[in-house]
């Protein structure tokens, strides 16, 4: 049995078990893939400190610093399910998609998001090649280039009004007839000379040369003709999809499915924590993650000196 299992093995994930390792304690991290969405990232520029780095190095990087403690880092697995300790300071059962069951006193799920994708044509080819899913990431690639934002939600336009600051130009398609943005959302777009919102667009078909991407194919619902819009990137905003479903109605999550949890890192089960894209951070960043799955491990290793074994 384990003091401390972390479920996901990303940056929250890894970050919870250098500081749970540092207070001592039995730790141990159960992931499906070691390294998460950072092994989908090719450039990272935005991680302090590191002036530029690509996701693999980071993941490399982390898994040495994990390594370098006691850590039991288990991958290839998949959590299925979680159980609630009797009471506090007794085991959380977590039990994998194998059929085995893992002990701990505390849990820290980290298990994270994912982007949510338009599945066409060329999207996963061009992927980091003019396909993007996070524009606080990778906009600044454009810089004085064309692009276009999938998605008129408010993280369409909230990426689409962002990046109309530093391209050329960002051209919004949305499927339906009306943006779900928010109203004050709505109207700094209209006010933005270099954004354009396309309503009634399917897209279609992602275009490049093989090597990048250039440019969108898309319908136009409402005639059935086919347009092609020369760009150079594509920032994909359909939704950011918490991999939180193993965790069923047992946690407290909100209508995005994500986690809800405390400033703290607490849930809504006792002994479990969670950091990172699966909860209901505001923002999903590395940086952001990391630091959440530290709090998570130092609010988790607090309750494990509040609630010592029976
Ligand atoms: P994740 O990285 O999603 O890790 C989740 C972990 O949980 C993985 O180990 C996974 O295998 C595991 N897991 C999932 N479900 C289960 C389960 N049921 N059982 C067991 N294990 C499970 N952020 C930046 O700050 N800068 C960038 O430049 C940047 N670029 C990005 C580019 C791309 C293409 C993408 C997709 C994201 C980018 N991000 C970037 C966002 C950043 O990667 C995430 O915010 C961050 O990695 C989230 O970390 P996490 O640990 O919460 O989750």
């Amino acid at each position: 049995p384990y003091d401390v299992l972390v479920v996901g093995g990303g940056a929250a994930g890894a970050s919870a078990a250098i500081y749970a390792a540092r207070k001592g304690v039995r730790t141990g991290i159960v992931a499906d893939r070691f390294g998460g969405q950072m092994l989908d990232t090719v450039g990272i520029e935005n991680f302090i400190s590191v002036k530029a780095t690509e996701g693999a190095k980071l993941v490399a990087n982390l898994e040495e610093h994990v390594r370098d403690y006691d850590v039991d880092i288990i991958t290839d697995q998949l959590a299925n399910d979680i159980t609630e300790a009797t009471e506090e300071g007794e085991m959380v059962t977590v039990e994998l998609a194998s059929g085995a069951t893992l002990y701990s006193r505390s849990v820290i799920v980290a298990t994270g998001a994912r982007w949510r994708k338009m599945n066409v044509k060329g999207e996963s080819a061009y992927l980091n090649h003019g396909v993007h899913f996070c524009h606080h990431c990778d906009g600044n690639f454009y810089t004085g280039k064309k692009v276009a934002v999938i998605g008129g939600g408010n993280s369409g336009i909230e990426a689409a009004i962002d990046l109309a600051a530093i391209t050329e130009h960002v051209t919004v398609l949305e499927f339906a007839d009306t943006l779900r943005a928010d109203e004050v959302l709505q109207q700094r777009a209209n006010d933005t000379a270099n954004l354009t919102i396309i309503k009634m667009a399917l897209t279609t078909e992602v275009i490049g040369d093989g090597k990048k991407m250039n440019g969108l194919r898309y319908e136009d619902r409402n005639s059935g003709e086919q347009h092609q819009l020369n760009v150079d990137g594509v920032f994909v905003q359909i939704g950011l999809q918490p991999n939180s479903e193993f965790l069923v109605d047992k946690i407290e999550r909100n209508g995005r499915q994500e986690i809800i949890t405390d400033k703290k890192g607490a849930t809504s089960m006792t002994g479990v924590f969670a950091a990172g894209d699966v909860t209901d951070s505001p923002y999903k960043q590395i940086i952001i993650a990391m630091g959440s799955g530290s709090t998570a491990a130092l609010t988790a290793t607090d309750y494990l000196v509040r609630f010592p074994a029976s």
